[in-house]
């Protein structure tokens, strides 16, 4: 799943780092869950007190860790950066803990893939600002309790519904975070491009967010893959032709779509006769993980009004079979 658009964070993260917006003055859509932590925040600042635990949940690259970035900067506290898998035992996070400041920002990335036992010392964390570790081992254990800073654990998920209850209970501010409408991914496309140093025709700049699948990070990857094919081909600026010619030899075809969600598309088509078909059949089918399909390819395809989720299984619209140039099979109902 390292296609160009899927929107896992890959290998030009790095490079992305420039195109990060660092406040939330820079940081374009999302109004509603903005105006909210905006308030919070404030009032969190006026009590001296740490923000009460932020939960970001939406599909990849929509902007969970820049956004937790943003909130350590605007409480002007300390901002530690994790991820679920990372921590593997309960001592890992017992290290991260502890090393934290008074009103702190501990943000863990993919929170839903804690090791249970790791979640487990979390909960009196989060609740009390108390770590309970047992030290030693057969009868000598015991049980020791440390009180630690008042933090803020910013915590980020694809899906809200894999969390377990309880952790879910534990944060008192959950942001669902949604897809970019193109305007806004105009305004980011267009910020990206003078960063980059490199002129944007405003047709250039609603080709690329047309394209993007809703999704800032794919915006930034599309931006830059743009303007490798603008420079060789000594383009003065990003026109629609630019990156319609730079897009199309990417493989991203005009509503944004990539190889794999075509390759999802016509599996159900042709093998499937539009569906309804399971989930794991069609991750058989294609040999990609389940998780992935269901957290990169599907939401954007739904949102987009390609496929349906039913009891039975996916199935495709009538707009997806527009799509793929195909009629729509004689009693489909989909
Ligand atoms: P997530 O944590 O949800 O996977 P990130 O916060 O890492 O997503 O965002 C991916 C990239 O997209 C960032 O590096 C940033 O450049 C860009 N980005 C995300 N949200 C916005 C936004 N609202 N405005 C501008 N750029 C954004």
């Amino acid at each position: 799943m390292t296609s160009l658009t899927s929107a896992s964070a890959g290998r030009d993260e790095g490079l992305d780092v420039s195109l990060r917006p660092s406040g939330f003055s820079e940081f374009v859509g999302q109004a509603a869950a903005r105006a909210n932590l905006e308030v919070f925040i404030q009032a969190a600042k006026q009590r001296k007190a740490a923000l009460d635990h932020v939960l970001f949940v939406g599909p990849p690259g929509l902007g969970k860790t820049t956004l937790a970035q943003i909130v350590a900067r605007e409480l002007g506290v300390g901002f530690r950066a994790t991820s679920g898998p990372v921590i593997a035992k309960a001592g890992d996070l017992a290290a991260l803990l502890t090393n934290l400041e008074e009103r702190d920002v501990l943000f863990i990335d993919e929170i839903h893939r804690l090791n249970p036992a790791v979640e487990e010392i979390l909960y009196p964390a989060m609740e009390d600002f108390q770590l309970d570790l047992i030290i030693g081992e057969g009868p000598a254990a015991r049980s020791v309790r440390i009180d630690l800073a008042k933090f803020t654990l910013v915590g980020a998920t694809t899906r809200a519904g894999l969390l377990t209850t309880p952790l879910r209970d534990r944060f008192g501010i959950p942001i669902r975070l949604n897809f970019y409408t193109p305007e806004e991914l105009v305004l980011i496309v267009e910020r990206g491009a003078r960063l980059m140093g490199i002129g944007m025709a405003p047709d250039g700049a609603m080709e690329i967010a047309r394209r993007s699948r809703g999704t800032p990070r794919i915006a930034g990857r599309l931006l830059r893959r743009v303007v490798d094919f603008a420079l060789v081909d000594n383009a003065s600026e990003v026109t629609r032709s630019v990156a319609d010619k730079a897009l199309l030899r990417l493989d991203v075809d005009a509503r944004g779509l990539d190889q794999l969600d075509r390759r999802y598309l016509t599996t159900i088509a042709n093998f499937y006769g539009g569906g309804p078909v399971g989930i794991e059949t069609i991750a058989a089918a294609l040999s990609e993980p389940r998780d992935a399909i269901e957290e990169i390819v599907e939401p954007y395809l739904i949102q987009q009004g390609f496929i349906q989720r039913t009891p039975r299984g996916r199935m495709l619209t009538a707009l997806a079979f527009q799509h793929l140039g195909l009629s729509v099979p004689q009693g489909f109902i989909g």
